[in-house]
């Protein structure tokens, strides 16, 4: 049956149903195998990795997340000034991304992030990864423009690419209970369209693991898939598994379990196929152990060396912080695979 599945994804024939039934009742590690052959045919043994720095600009926010162990943790705002010198720390660290983004508030309007992006990218060469379209969405009612014109004045301002966060389950009846105040499915679907057709790259992101059934994570994958097959503007797949300290919805959900880690990886695998070649494990949130395990699942790129993590850490990411290059090679070259840097949007360095 899963070589049937093998030759199934690559003619990209994988319907949600085949989806469902394959994690629900087949064996597990034959998945895994099926994921990690098709891994091998699609984009080879080379496991990417991107050297950033994540700034979030503050954990001020009006949204709240019942997910959310970020906001209000350390009660910040960094100033310009606070920003650049991040950067510069990151550019002789060899970064060559910045992730920028935080929480959500009234104030950070157009004009704000878009002097804040001129100025980083007047002075320093680097790729702006930054905001997300809940951010885009809030920053464009702020400042009473569509979210279309938000997203060319931050691109002529200089934001290279999108983070396709903000994204967690895109079910409604789930998004009513784990983000209630955050854009709807249909909002988020629009600006990413919107941000791809403007040229602007973005990721594509899950976070799973509270209170969402399969076949919600399946019909968010298809949803995603279905942009791709439109806008090719995808750069990659992230899951996210769901970390529960201090946060309200950590009290009446476990989170996934490692075997649920896996199946996700593998099932992004096979209903991605060739359509979005790249999933991402995050270490952040795996750690490095289950990290080595993702990548014979399916996964192919280990995300970034992210030099600060406060959303993860705030949430029980015990893992955040640091990876040293030293670290990812040796993580890598351990499961008989070859490191390789690239840049955000996929270029080997
Ligand atoms: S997850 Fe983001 S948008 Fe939601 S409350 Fe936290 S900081 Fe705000």
């Amino acid at each position: 049956m899963l070589e049937n599945i093998y030759n199934k994804t690559l003619d990209n024939e994988i319907t949600p149903e085949i989806a469902l039934d394959l994690v629900r009742s087949t064996n597990q590690f034959q998945l895994f195998d099926t994921s990690d052959n098709l891994r091998k045919t699609i984009v080879g043994e080379h496991v990417t990795y991107v050297v950033n720095k994540a700034i979030d600009i503050t954990d001020h926010c009006i949204i709240g997340c019942k997910f959310c162990s970020f906001r209000n943790s350390e009660n910040y705002q960094m100033t310009n000034e606070d920003i650049f010198k991040s950067i510069k720390e990151a550019k002789s660290e060899g970064a060559t991304e910045i992730c920028l983004f935080g929480g959500i508030t009234k104030e950070m309007d157009i004009n704000y992030y878009c002097d804040l992006i001129k100025e980083i990218k007047d002075n320093y060469d680097i790729c702006l990864h930054a905001l997300s379209p809940a951010e885009v969405f809030q920053t464009a009612k702020n400042s009473g423009i569509t979210t279309y014109d938000a997203l060319k004045q931050l691109h002529d301002a200089g934001m290279d690419t999108m983070t396709g966060a903000s994204a967690e389950i895109l079910v409604d009846s789930i998004r009513e209970q784990i983000c209630p105040n955050k854009l709807t499915t249909s909002e988020w679907v629009n600006i990413i369209k919107e941000a791809h057709e403007l040229g602007i790259l973005t990721t594509s992101t899950i976070m799973y693991g509270s209170i969402e059934s399969w076949k919600d994570r399946i019909e968010h994958m298809f949803i995603l898939k279905e942009i791709q097959e439109e806008t090719h503007g995808f750069t990659e797949f992230v899951p996210m598994t769901f970390l529960g300290e201090n946060n309200e919805l950590g009290k009446i959900s476990n989170g996934a379990t490692g075997i649920e880690d896996l199946k996700v990886h593998a099932i992004a695998r096979i209903i991605f196929g060739e359509t979005i070649p790249n999933i991402q494990v995050s270490w952040v949130k795996l750690g490095l152990r289950m990290t080595q395990v993702a990548l014979n699942c399916g996964a192919n790129d280990i995300g970034g060396t992210m030099f600060e993590d406060k959303i993860s850490t705030a949430a029980g990411g015990g893992f955040g912080g640091y990876l040293p290059v030293e670290k990812i090679k040796q993580i890598v070259t351990d499961i008989g695979r070859i490191p390789k840097e690239r840049s955000t949007k996929y270029e080997l360095l």
